[in-house]
């Protein structure tokens, strides 16, 4: 130990990374420290220790990054939402029940879905589909008979007739129509299949929300229907007396709202008008109040578009109450109330872990001699000057007269009067003051905004086996944060600066904004690599969302993968129920229309054109061409070795 680790703790880590508040309470660092995964967020109760699973999976065999699902953590948060939502359905004497429905678009992988729908059978928790394929998955897997299988998006016949199969083979299906003329083609299907259908309609609210996905509300949405279209959809069916087909009434004003109060005007309108179409005599029994709760990602508990200034209790007692409210003042009984809360049902399951495996820094401090020389260029004698001359009072002055002299070496570098030497003279001590003035504003309350940014870019670059177009699209796309936290080490002092950058060829491909004791920051804080000889990395609540709009930049492709449990009987206190190879360099190249056994045959021409010109030998040949076979079979991504 080091004497910086004498002054820290785990609690000190806890705090560094926010632990606490992302987690909340299935995560948190074990007296070994390492970080750890608490199925039952009791600190005493059961327990997975990350590093042990990291163990237990080089054990198989099989590499990193990989994906770690925690089915204990996704069967707690539908356990969660549903008792949570029949806990203040008693508490608010409220009349009607919760249907609620897991939209699958959040995370379709099939153990996903199997096991909520495992641990919802208890709570006719039912399944939510946007497209075709979610919907030919939600027609096999949504087995509960008193479930709802809701149908949102745009739908084409083949759609409305799948719906119709549906409800003929028993589901209890709400087709939802998010534009006017759905309802002819609902019309002519249900008379085909000879079914009546269950019908639900989505309305445009005119409340906005803040945060990412605004634009989901409001009179220009993609879906839903204008207050005037429903009046008119309304006067159809009744026309053709088919009013009691529409039983349920929904919106969905967009993902992760991190403001509580947008939230609360949309109830309040979407209610308002349920409680005027009832009075219409339309005989809604439903009313589905659509997704869009958000995930405290930062830890910041505040409206910033990482965040939410609520907690999903708070949430659950707005709807149940603003409900209530609004039905009472207008008297008319109280509905069903459907969410399709997806979100926070699947991010906390899993993340990805990713092993560190270098780091470069290109402004390495360097000690040099900075006396006076008389064969000095003018230009390497006044940025030796600004190195003597720095201190507390003048480093901005200095700060700006530094980067003048060095951009005025790289001129004169071009124009042959500065020559290579005197050019990595003059920019090692432009470097040198730029580390300096950063160690000056260390502790410093207020840091201008350049000397900030100076602080990403001279922070150390840790590189991470990993994609971050595969496994974290939303941090690249959205600048989404992600909590971003070491695995183990958590007794020791994390005092180095890093920013991450993964293996594409891209310069977007890293991370450099984090979260932190008080909101965000350009660097992470992270342990020094020396003496370790391996660090590993965990990117965390990326079950929602992350692993599944992933893309295959640079072809690296789905990560291997990890379904974890915890088991007091089992001495590790967890098992492994199954493990789920990634994808192999021939399976991507694939996709993009490649044949490896092609292009082993390709090779191979070469290889025997080579033995036959006499310049390889057979037996090399072989060799060649079997070491080609087998790393169209690897993982895409680096290997351990
Ligand atoms: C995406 C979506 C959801 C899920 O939203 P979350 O914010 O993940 O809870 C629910 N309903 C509809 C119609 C959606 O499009």
């Amino acid at each position: 130990m080091t004497d910086s680790n004498k002054n820290w703790s785990i609690e000190d880590s806890l705090h560094t990374y926010q632990v606490k508040r992302w987690g909340e309470g299935y995560f948190g660092i074990n007296p070994q420290g390492n970080l750890s995964v608490y199925p039952t967020k009791e600190l005493n109760g059961p327990l997975i220790d990350v590093q042990a699973v990291i163990k237990e999976i080089k054990k198989e065999g099989l590499g990193f990054p990989a994906v770690i699902r925690f089915h204990d953590v996704l069967r707690s948060k539908v356990k969660n939402l549903n008792n949570t939502f029949s806990q203040t359905i008693k508490e608010a004497n409220y009349k009607g029940d919760y249907y609620g429905v897991y939209p699958i678009k959040v995370n379709q992988l099939r153990e996903v879905v199997e096991e909520i729908t495992d641990i919802g059978r208890d709570f006719h928790y039912g399944l939510e589909a946007g497209s075709k394929p979610e919907l030919l998955t939600v027609l096999a897997y949504n087995h509960n008979p008193n479930a709802l299988t809701i149908l949102n998006g745009y739908k084409d016949k083949e759609y409305m007739r799948l719906a119709m199969l549906g409800t003929q083979i028993g589901r209890n299906i709400v087709i939802v129509i998010e534009k006017f003329s759905e309802i002819y083609s609902v019309l002519e299907a249900a008379q085909e299949f000879n079914v009546t259908p269950i019908i639900g309609v989505r309305a445009k609210l005119s409340s906005k929300t803040s945060g990412k996905w605004s634009e989901s509300s409001g009179d220009f949405a993609k879906f839903g229907l204008s207050i005037t279209e429903i009046i008119e959809l309304i006067e159809l069916l009744k026309e053709k007396n088919k009013i009691d087909w529409l039983q349920l009434f929904h919106f969905h004003v967009g993902s992760q709202i991190p403001d509580i109060r947008a939230i609360k005007e949309c109830l309040t309108e979407g209610a308002r008008i349920f409680a005027n179409l009832v009075q219409m005599d339309v005989p809604l029994k439903y009313i589905d109040v659509g997704g869009g709760v958000g995930i405290n990602y930062d830890g910041t508990n505040s409206n910033c578009s990482s965040s939410t200034n609520y907690t999903l209790k708070d949430y659950i007692g707005d709807v149940i109450y603003i409900i209530k409210d609004v039905c009472n003042i207008h008297q008319i009984a109280h509905p069903h109330i459907v969410s399709e809360t997806g979100r926070a049902i699947a991010a906390h399951h899993s993340c990805v872990i990713t092993n560190v495996f270098g780091k470069v820094n290109l402004t390495r401090y360097k000690a040099i001699d900075t006396s006076k020389n008389p064969h000095d260029h003018h230009l390497l004698k006044n940025i030796k000057e600004l190195y003597k001359d720095l201190n507390h009072s003048n480093y901005q002055d200095i700060y700006n007269d530094a980067c003048v002299i060095k951009d005025e070496a790289i001129a004169a570098f071009k124009l042959g009067v500065v020559n290579l030497t005197q050019r990595s003279q003059i920019e090692t001590l432009y470097w040198n003051i730029c580390h300096q003035i950063i160690n000056m504003t260390e502790n410093e309350k207020y840091v201008p905004v350049e000397i900030k940014k100076l602080k990403s870019v001279l922070a150390d670059k840790y590189l991470c086996n990993f994609s971050l177009f595969q496994s974290a699209p939303d941090a690249w796309a959205i600048g989404q944060i992600l909590p971003v936290v070491p695995i183990s080490y958590h007794n020791e002092s994390p005092y180095i600066e890093c920013t991450l950058a993964d293996i594409t060829c891209d310069s977007d491909g890293k991370i450099n904004h984090f979260l932190g004791e008080d909101g965000h920051r350009s660097t992470l804080k992270i342990h020094d690599l020396k003496g370790k000889e391996e660090y590993y990395i965990g990117l965390f609540l990326t079950g929602a969302y992350q692993d599944t709009m992933g893309d295959m930049h640079n072809l690296f492709g789905r990560l291997n993968e990890f379904h974890v449990y915890a088991d007091s009987d089992d001495p590790n206190g967890f098992y492994i129920e199954e493990s789920i190879k990634g994808n192999s360099a021939s399976d991507v190249l694939e996709i993009m229309q490649y044949n490896s056994k092609e292009m082993c045959k390709k090779v191979k021409n070469e290889v025997d054109q080579q033995i036959k010109a006499g310049k390889l030998k057979a037996r090399i040949g072989v060799k060649l061409n079997d070491f080609y076979e087998a790393c169209l079979n690897n993982y895409t991504y680096l290997g351990n070795s």
